[in-house]
């Protein structure tokens, strides 16, 4: 649809957003901290009242810093119309939700969608009037005889929050489209470099910037990218609902954005390198990992995806809550705490089972939730492998 998308994408995100008109030639596009925007006359005042989109009018609306990073995430998918941006992924995924439903509307929400996700479908979206009724991950494109009249759109998370099933996304979208359904999806995991979803017949896509597009853990941020078709009513949700992004967290943003290609890359190297080896350890008895073909919908990520990033989960073999608190408390290089996406490892107890309705999610063992970050793979090897050993040892980890 537009030239930028002829290069790599790790050509594109060098270039992407870098417009001469608001770099004024610095690599970087500057940090422009605004409320009032200052007009010569009351003409030009009114003139921009007229056609405020894109241009400076009021601090509400951004600046050349914030155009730059939507602009370019614009630019990761190929069919997009926009972007809008967020103070958090939550911001988000909530905007995306209110500009497509209204009272009345139904929405059918994927079972293994990240848990705020749920909370703002019950906790908002129900006390709206709006419904919604979970599917299982691995619907595909049976998703079309859950349709009722009312239903209005499908929320997709490719791989699903904690359990990492691949969801069919062009099964779903095209059973969608020929109701005239509206897709969703958050898209945070693959990011629009090894997964454009707006190419795979998504209408909006979402992204928790404050993962791998900020990469580093230091700010918190949200976008939505949506089609021609989509993208006025995301605006103008965005506008009422007074959203609005500091500048110097979006410089943050394109600032992580210029490194994403290669970060990614490392990531996806490292994880692959961990989650093979933890397939291979007697304290393991599942890996649930995209790229492995032990993980429920595979071959749909093999069939859809350029590559795969840093997080994953694994049950252990057995055992309880104590013995995943002694081995996640016993690593040296993993950090315990929420979010991912930075370039340093986490280790995460995570329990599924009580945050499904419409599927049920069962392990030999409790999971652990890892984000390899960028160190190297063998230490991150020996930590776990110190940690399960002992596991193993305790009695409780040996398999079947
Ligand atoms: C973290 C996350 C979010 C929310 O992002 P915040 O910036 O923390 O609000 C949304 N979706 C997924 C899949 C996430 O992992």
């Amino acid at each position: 649809m537009n030239d930028e998308n002829d290069v790599r994408p790790a050509t594109r995100v060098i270039a992407a957003g870098r417009r001469k008109e608001w770099t004024q030639g610095v690599v970087n596009t500057p940090v422009w901290r605004a409320s009032t925007i200052l007009f010569d006359t009351v003409a030009d005042l009114r003139a921009a009242n007229a056609s405020p989109n894109d241009r400076l009018y009021y601090g509400r609306r951004g600046t050349p810093t914030q155009w730059s990073l939507a602009d370019a995430l614009t630019g990761l998918e190929p069919g997009a119309a926009g972007t809008m941006l967020y103070p958090s992924g939550v911001a988000a995924v909530a905007m995306a939700l209110l500009s497509v439903l209204k009272p009345g509307d139904e929405l059918l929400m994927v079972d293994s969608t990240y848990e705020p996700t749920r909370a703002f479908c019950r906790n908002v979206l129900a006390p709206m009037g709006i419904a919604t009724r979970f599917y299982d991950p691995l619907a595909g494109a049976a998703i079309a005889d859950l349709f009722q009249e009312n239903t209005r759109a499908v929320f997709m998370e490719s791989p699903g929050s904690l359990t990492f099933e691949v969801q069919d996304v062009p099964a779903i979208c095209a059973a969608a489209k020929a109701r005239g359904i509206v897709t969703l999806i958050d898209n945070t995991w693959a990011t629009p470099l090894f997964f454009p979803a707006i190419g795979h017949g998504v209408d909006l896509t979402i992204l928790a910037c404050t993962k791998y597009i900020v990469g580093h853990s230091d700010a918190m941020l949200g976008s939505v990218t949506a089609v021609p078709e989509h993208f006025e009513a995301l605006r103008r949700t965005t506008h009422q609902f007074g959203q609005h992004v500091a500048p110097d967290d979006a410089a943050l943003g394109s600032r992580g954005l210029r490194t994403l290609d290669v970060r990614l890359r490392q990531h996806q190297a490292g994880a692959l390198e961990v989650a093979r080896w933890l397939e291979t350890h007697p304290g393991v008895a599942r890996v649930f990992h995209p790229a492995l073909p032990t993980c429920p919908g595979h071959e749909h990520w093999r069939r859809d995806f350029r590559g795969s990033t840093g997080l994953f989960a694994f049950a252990m073999a057995g055992g309880d809550d104590a013995a995943r608190v002694r081995l996640i408390d016993g690593l040296d290089h993993f950090g315990i705490g929420f979010s991912w996406g930075g370039f340093e490892s986490l280790a995460l107890p995570v329990d599924p089972a009580p945050i499904r309705s419409a599927t049920k999610w069962q392990a030999a063992g409790p999971l652990v939730r890892l984000h390899i970050g960028l160190e190297g793979p063998a230490d991150l090897i020996a930590d776990l492998e110190r940690g399960l050993d002992r596991f193993v040892a305790e009695g409780a980890g040996a398999k079947a």
